[in-house]
């Protein structure tokens, strides 16, 4: 997939023109051109000169091609565009001053003279626009639309509104994409997770280069306050890291020899020297970065649907604009002048700019506030379910419960000892991702230096493996039951998490963990009530005696364990009728893969560092904090709220005006005035999303 940059990308439909036409270019396999970052992301299979190709489906002047992305307009180059503006304003008032009271003959020709130079000076722009349109079969886009209403206001000899409105209608252009730039830019800001360079170490010199430069197994070195630029282990230094640029939580970490870092990290106050373990592209920060600027990709409803209204909308309002133009005086009602007139105010009000402006950068600002808070939204249609979510479904261990569990117990069995059950169980859950396993190796502390061979995990049972020849077993009973191992007149309490070992066919023992839950749990389920959630449920694949203790000491609606992985997908393929709203489902991303990705929205916790649950939840959750489910719900809401606001609203004031426009109470100067406000108040509202 290819990048490219945008400039003087400032229209939205302009955006949308871009991307269709490309889609029908011959060897386009995929493009998507996103309006809020101004990038064009493209795949072909066969060459393509971009740059002529986007010059042939877009009749704008002025955008540009540019290899590589985020990189808007400084604003000194837009506010440079207003001085052609304030040219044609002091060419308007010297028409207006030269009509009033020169008194040369013909006077009007002197006036007429200023207006025209006025006109041409702050709408040549639009007029070749619209010429290039028409050129290439596009008329109803808001240059054309502004072309005929001014050169029609000309025609019937109303000189000085015909430069006024282009003159606003000028302003309003350079205001909005001001405003559309100043947007950009805090959604940037937020996503400038990226770290710019490296210090390789090599040979005893150090060089500064691009972390997509650096190798897998290069040292680099990395100093007080520099972010980490790659994914590695620290091999020298221990000290303190931040992660606040990517979980948005500022909670330092300590690292030490051995330990894993990632790029995007902030290194506090040590001196780290790191061996690289993944390139550039394949660290979390890079797959992070690129699925939010691709998060456009998946479009909302709302943002499909304005597409196809903006599109029947103004030829239905050119349409009554012909009317109002020619019927009335056809029946002989009034002046043919007075009618067009009117149909020019109605032609003015007929941009759909505040809606195709405001609405994709709403959803992208939603995108951005929830980035800055560590939750990563792969798709803005995402922000559609999370508001309307009223089914939440867990995974238990290592979601409700915390990922790191303590072994309180072990009790051996058949002539094993405490340690031998330990060590044999560790040595096989090395191979696990799984936070038991995780937690098992934790317990173990020694250098493990066991021969482990044919390791299989099963999942939501445990794993299998051949430990210096014999075979050994580490999971729950499920596992043991199925590989035909009794356990001999042993007791078990059914009220524990357990791992069973065994060996060899011989049940050597059982480790028992205290699950404890998280420290936020409780508050994040009394949070997730508030946001209007009706149903909150358990699916695990743990006993179903602590399943049901913790449903109950939660105040859980509904709990089913011992599942399978398999089985809690069949379980929530069957309830996906959206009979009762959208269901969400939150995991870790540990056996529960085919959950995550099943559910409407599928919601992973504390996914940085894990690229699996990265993939195929729909909602990343970066930090590892429950809290954020009920903010990721909140944000979809208000970004919801203030993009529906803006529908609303636009639609109100054109509505408002084409009818007045139809009655002849509106005039062109007011037209153009709601037009420009209105653009701009939802461009404002829309930006309200990235901030509180
Ligand atoms: P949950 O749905 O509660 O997160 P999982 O599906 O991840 O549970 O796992 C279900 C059960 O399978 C665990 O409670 C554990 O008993 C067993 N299990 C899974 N993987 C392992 C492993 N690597 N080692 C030991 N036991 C495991
Ligand atoms: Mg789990």
């Amino acid at each position: 997939m290819q990048q490219y940059h945008l400039s003087n990308l400032d229209c939205a439909s302009c955006a949308l023109k871009i991307e269709e036409g490309l889609r029908k270019m011959p060897g386009v396999i995929s493009v998507n051109v996103d309006f809020s970052t101004a990038s064009l992301h493209l795949e072909t299979d066969t060459p393509l000169d971009v740059k002529s190709a986007v010059r042939a489906v877009d009749a704008n002047v002025g955008i540009s091609v540019e290899k590589s992305a985020f990189q808007g307009l400084t604003l000194n180059q837009t506010w440079q565009r207003f001085s052609p503006i304030a040219i044609s304003g002091i060419l308007l008032v010297l028409g207006l001053f030269s009509m009033k009271y020169t008194r040369v003959t013909p006077y009007p020709m002197v006036s007429l003279g200023f207006f025209v130079a006025a006109y041409l000076v702050s709408g040549w722009k639009v007029l070749r626009n619209a010429w290039n349109g028409v050129l290439k079969g596009q008329i109803f886009d808001e240059n054309f639309l502004m072309s005929m209403a001014t050169l029609g206001a000309f025609a019937i000899g109303e000189y000085a509104e015909a430069v006024g409105v282009m003159l606003f209608f000028m302003v309003g252009d350079v205001l909005e994409s001001i405003s559309v730039e100043k947007s950009r830019r805090s959604i940037n800001a937020v996503l400038d997770a990226k770290p710019r360079y490296a210090n390789l170490l090599e040979n005893g010199k150090l060089s500064v280069v691009q972390p997509e430069d650096v190798p897998v197994g290069s040292t680099i070195l990395v100093k007080p306050g520099e972010m980490i630029p790659l994914d590695g282990i620290v091999i020298g230094g221990d000290g303190m890291i931040d992660t606040a640029p990517i979980t948005g939580e500022s909670v330092p970490k300590r690292v030490k020899i051995e330990d894993e870092v990632w790029a995007g990290t902030i290194n506090q106050d040590a001196l780290l020297t790191i061996r690289v373990s993944h390139e550039y592209a394949n660290t979390s920060i890079a797959r992070i970065l690129e699925l939010i600027e691709l998060a456009s990709n998946r479009k909302s409803s709302t943002e499909r649907f304005i597409t196809r209204f903006a599109k029947v909308y103004t030829p239905i309002v050119f349409g009554i604009a012909a009317l109002v133009a020619i019927l009335p005086p056809l029946l002989g009602y009034g002046e043919i002048s007075e009618w067009l007139y009117r149909a020019f105010v109605i032609l003015v009000i007929s941009c759909p700019c505040a809606l195709v402006l405001s609405i994709p950068l709403g959803y992208f600002s939603g995108i951005g506030n929830a980035s800055s808070k560590g939750i990563l939204v792969k798709g803005t249609v995402f922000f559609d379910i999370l508001a309307k979510v009223k089914t939440v479904i867990f995974d238990k261990t290592g979601t409700l419960t915390h990922g790191k569990m303590q072994v309180v117990e072990i009790i051996p069995a058949g002539g094993f000892t405490k340690e031998q059950v330990l060590s044999i169980a560790a040595g096989v859950e090395q191979g696990s991702q799984h936070p038991l396993a995780k937690s098992i190796v934790r317990a173990y502390k020694q250098p493990l230096g066991t021969r482990v061979d044919e390791l299989k995990e099963i999942r939501g049972m445990g794993v299998v493996a051949k430990v210096d020849s014999s075979e050994v077993l580490v999971g729950n009973l499920k596992l043991l039951e199925k590989m035909g191992i009794v356990l001999k007149d042993e007791t078990v309490d059914e009220d524990d998490t357990a791992v069973y070992v065994s060996v060899e066919g011989e049940y050597a023992g059982r480790i028992l963990f205290s699950d404890v839950l998280r420290k936020e749990t409780k508050s994040a389920l009394a949070l997730l009530r508030k946001e209007g959630v009706s149903r909150l449920m358990i699916l695990s694949g743990d006993k179903k005696q602590t399943t049901q203790e913790m449903a109950e000491r939660l105040e859980i609606d509904e709990f089913h364990a011992e599942l399978l992985p398999e089985e809690k997908y069949q379980w929530i393929d069957s309830k996906s009728n959206h009979n009762e709203g959208y269901t969400a489902y939150i995991g870790d991303g540990i056996n529960d893969g085919p959950a995550l990705a099943r559910a409407d929205v599928g919601i992973a916790m504390g996914a940085f560092g894990s690229d699996v649950a990265i993939e195929t939840a729909d909602v990343v959750i970066m930090s590892d904090d429950l809290t954020k489910v009920a903010e990721g719900i909140r944000i979809g809401k208000r970004t919801r709220r203030i993009v529906l606001q803006n529908i609303v609203f636009a639609l109100v004031v054109k509505i408002g005006f084409i009818v007045l426009g139809v009655m002849g109470i509106a005039t062109m100067w007011e037209a153009v005035f709601a037009d420009v406000g209105v653009a701009l108040i939802t461009l404002l509202n829309a930006m309200r999303i990235m901030r509180g």
